[in-house]
C-alpha cells in the first residue's frame, strides 16, 4: 500500500467553501480554520475522514466497484423497508441513542439513505443524485469506522458491506 503517512499534505486554504476537504485535483487535504462550521469538527475525525477519501481516490475507487454498488443497495433497501431495523436505527441516532454524538455513523446513514432517516447531518437531496459522491460518502464512512474501532462496523445490517468493504482494502 501506499505510505499515506509520508505523503498526504494538508493545507490551510481560508477561501475553502467546507471546513475540511479532499481535493482531488491538487491531490491534498485542505482544511479552513476561519469557517463557521470549523470549531464544530473534532479534526481527527476531519482527517482521518479526509484521508480516506484520498486512499479510495487513489487505489480504490469503490464507486466503480460493482460489488460495493450492489451491498450500497441492499443495506438501503433494507435499512428503509425493515420496519423494526429502521425503529432500531433512529433510536440509535436521537439524543439518548447508542451513537447520537457520532458523526461517522450519522454521516453513514444519510447517504446509505439518501437522506430518508433524519440524522445530524444534512445534504441537499440533490446531493444524493451523484452516485459515485454518495459511494465515496460511505466509503469514507466505513474506512474512518474502521480505523477509530467504532461499533457500528459490526453492526449486522452492515455485514456485507462491510465484508466488501474489507475485501476492497485488504484483498480479503
Ligand atoms: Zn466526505
Amino acid at each position: 500500500m501506499y505510505n499515506y503517512h509520508e505523503n498526504t499534505y494538508i493545507t490551510q486554504d481560508i477561501e475553502l467553501p467546507t471546513a475540511f476537504a479532499y481535493n482531488r485535483k491538487l491531490d491534498m487535504i485542505m482544511y479552513n480554520p476561519k469557517h463557521p462550521q470549523y470549531e464544530c469538527y473534532d479534526s481527527k475525525y476531519a482527517l482521518i475522514h479526509e484521508l480516506s477519501h484520498r486512499i479510495d481516490q487513489k487505489e480504490i475507487q469503490s464507486w466503480s466497484n460493482k460489488e460495493f454498488q450492489v451491498a450500497i443497495q441492499q443495506t438501503a433497501d433494507n435499512l428503509l423497508n425493515n420496519k423494526t431495523l429502521r425503529a432500531q436505527i433512529e433510536k440509535e441516532l436521537s439524543d439518548d441513542g447508542k451513537y447520537s454524538d457520532n458523526i461517522a455513523f450519522h454521516d453513514l446513514i444519510d447517504a446509505l439513505t439518501k437522506g430518508k432517516i433524519k440524522t445530524r447531518v444534512s445534504h441537499e437531496t440533490d446531493y444524493w443524485r451523484n452516485d459515485s459522491a454518495r459511494s465515496a460518502e460511505i466509503f469514507a464512512e466505513l474506512s474512518t469506522g474502521k480505523i477509530q474501532g467504532e461499533d457500528f462496523i459490526d453492526e449486522g445490517f452492515l455485514n456485507n458491506l462491510v465484508k466488501i468493504f474489507k475485501v476492497m482494502i485488504y484483498g480479503k
